[in-house]
């Protein structure tokens, strides 16, 4: 069977470069093992989960260049969730509970202060019928665990129950189910909560591989034993580290910090932001690919740190800059084409300027100075002013070509006897504005003459 892979957001935000990291190290496994990548939608909560939160995600997938084989919404498929809840409780394996939040929380304090485990006790398992129908004719709705295997037949008597998996980025790894609550299922409103959708899905729609945020590790021991009890093969699991603010913290699909929207409003490149997302935390230096095929190139999931990596906005900024300076014209042919660059000029024009713009969005600053007006520099000292009225003389016959600027300025300097900075930043300035910026050779032939004359007042 081909292995499939899955990455499974809640659209509940914007997704951001944490998000990515997991999303592209999916796809990019995908990808190397000639597998397929679903793209699932945990929406089973409906309050907090939106339809267009979800398009902004595949919005942004495909920006990156994800483009999943099959798309899914948990809202859809919830018939097979109640079918495998059915067969559950008919195994007496989800059985109801009735605690409030708040018993709940005063039976871990009791719990902490003998210093034992927060472990749920499993007291709805001794409730009587009678109970149970009184509880509920008081109005209490009943949640519903799922009775780990962590017993020999009496669940009052819990006893080591390890679960083994091999993980794909931290190896072997152990949980004692012993140490877990029964972990809830299904809410009292009789929403589920994430993980048996989860394992249904994984199941019905054959994931051979999850690779998912370390967040996810005690998670997984209970989801293999809910596999097992559904009859389903556990997929094989891999836990990647997460990644957090240069200070520590975590990212949130909530408050929007670093969403991949946000960072492509900001003008960086799609293969910056899967760059640092795949790389950082990697053993290898973190430099900018040129496409994702290079990166899968790089991805070795046993390559991946255990511990937290830190996002550097510097990091991205210096790998943004690398990928534009690299960037073709058809690249960015759209953008210069938005930025009203003429089109017979956009491959001279960017040729010219992509040495001095870190985003694509700068070339709209170098489109004004060469295209736009350009203010006559003001406070030259007066012999600069009167060499620049003298230039004009000596612009070479004919058309403004790459030949100009080297032909006029050995000409200037034969009539003027200026030479180095002394001779090109009075004109520099006069003709771009700014005493920095691309090539004067280049600028030329697009400025053009007409331009250069009345640059320099001519
Ligand atoms: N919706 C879950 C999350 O975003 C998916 C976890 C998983 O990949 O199993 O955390």
């Amino acid at each position: 069977m081909n292995p499939t892979f899955r990455f499974a957001p809640s659209p509940t935000g914007l997704i951001h470069i944490g998000n990515l990291r997991t999303a592209l190290f999916n796809w990019l496994q995908a990808k190397k093992t000639g597998g397929r990548f679903v793209l699932r939608f945990d929406d089973t909560d409906q309050e907090r989960s939106t339809r267009a939160f979800a398009d902004g995600i595949e919005t942004d997938l495909a920006w990156i260049g994800i483009v999943p084989d099959l798309v899914v919404r948990q809202s859809d498929r919830v018939r097979l969730y109640d079918e495998a809840a059915e067969r559950l409780k008919s195994r007496g394996l989800l059985y109801p509970c009735y605690e409030t939040p708040d018993e709940l929380d005063r039976k871990r304090k009791r719990l902490a202060a003998r210093g034992l485990p927060p472990v749920y006790g499993r007291e709805a398992l001794r409730l009587s019928a009678e109970e149970k129908a009184r509880l509920e004719a008081d109005g209490r709705k009943a949640h519903w665990r799922f009775l780990l295997p962590n017993h020999d037949g009496d669940p009052a008597i819990t006893k080591r129950s390890e679960v083994h998996w091999d993980d794909l980025v931290r190896g072997p790894q152990t949980v004692d189910l012993a140490s877990l609550s029964d972990p809830v299922l299904i809410r009292e409103d009789g929403s589920y909560l994430y993980t048996l959708p989860s394992i249904v899905d994984d199941g019905d729609l054959g994931i051979t591989d999850v690779v998912r945020g370390d967040d996810h590790v005690t998670n997984t021991g209970v989801q293999i034993a809910i596999f097992e009890a559904l009859g389903l093969t556990p997929p094989r699991f891999g836990h990647h580290n997460l990644i957090t603010t240069l200070t520590g913290e975590g990212l949130s699909k909530r408050s929007g910090a670093l969403s991949i929207d946000a960072l492509r409003r900001e003008g960086y490149e799609p293969m910056a932001l899967a760059s640092l997302a795949v790389l950082v935390g990697l053993a290898g230096s973190i430099e900018a690919m040129d496409d994702l095929d290079a990166l899968a190139d790089r991805l070795d999931l046993k390559d991946v740190s255990p511990s937290a990596s830190k996002f550097d906005p510097a990091e991205l900024d210096r790998l943004n800059e690398d990928l534009v300076h690299r960037l073709e014209t058809p690249a960015v042919a759209g953008r210069l084409k938005r930025f009203a660059v003429p089109t017979d000029d956009h491959d001279a024009f960017w040729q010219a300027v992509r040495a001095n713009c870190s985003r694509v969005n700068d070339a709209a600053g170098w489109r004004e100075i060469v295209y736009g007006e350009v203010p006559h520099p003001a406070d030259l000292p007066g012999e600069d002013a009167a060499f620049l009225r003298e230039t004009l003389a000596h612009l070479p016959e004919g058309p403004v070509d790459e030949g100009t600027w080297s032909a006029w300025t050995k000409a200037l300097k034969a009539a003027t006897g200026r030479k180095g900075r002394q001779l090109f930043m009075p004109l520099r300035l006069a003709l771009t504005g700014l005493d920095h910026g691309p090539e004067l050779a280049a600028l030329l032939p697009l400025i053009g003459r007409e331009r250069i004359a009345a640059r320099l007042g001519g």
